[in-house]
Parts: C-alpha cells; structure tokens; sequence
C-alpha cells in the first residue's frame, strides 16, 4: 500500500490542522533478550519449569505461538504522525491491515 509522505492532519498540542509527516513504527512488539526457540530449548533442559515466579522464563507461553505461524498474510500498521510545527508526534489510532507499506 501507498502512503503520502506527508499529510495534513488535527495536531492536539497547537490544536489545529498542520502538515505533518508520516512514519511507520515497527509492526511488531519489543523483543525480548530471549529468543522465543531458546526458550523452549531451555524448557527442555529442565530450566524455567516449577512453581512461582520463574523470572525471565516465565511469561510467555511454551508452544502457541508457532502453531499460528502463517494465520496471516498481511500485518496491522502503526503510524506515526509528526507534527511540523511543534515536533510533537501521535499515533495512529486503530491501524489497518496491509503486506507492505510504501512511501511516495
Ligand atoms: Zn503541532
């Protein structure tokens, strides 16, 4: 999908419609120091397995997120809008499903 670089949008700090310029921020989450294969390698060897908290093995979950892979062709997009006139800037609300993302 096309995007513009630039668009006129409502900015809440000067409230009123600036020009303003269009990111994208990165679709996924923030990564973890463990990769999501270590995680299970170490299950295996016994390390993150037991009652209470286990600290950085804990959280998340062993396995569903592999059987998932490929659900999905397209990714959700955030956006990030930078006002010109006071640097400020806001994200998109929402967010709509695309394969890629280009700008003009
Ligand atoms: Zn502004």
């Amino acid at each position: 999908m096309k995007l513009p670089k630039m668009t006129k949008r409502y900015c809440p700090k000067c409230k009123k419609s600036t020009e303003q310029k269009i990111d994208l921020y990165k679709s996924s989450g923030k990564r973890s120091s463990l990769s999501f294969g270590s995680i299970i390698r170490a299950k295996k060897r016994g390390l993150g397995t037991g009652t209470g908290n286990l600290g950085k093995w804990g959280s998340k979950p062993a396995i569903s997120k592999w059987k998932r892979t490929g659900a999905k062709q397209s990714k959700k997009s955030t956006l990030k809008y930078t006002c010109k006139e006071c640097k400020k800037s806001t994200q998109q609300s929402g967010g709509f499903r695309a394969k890629k993302f280009e700008f003009k």
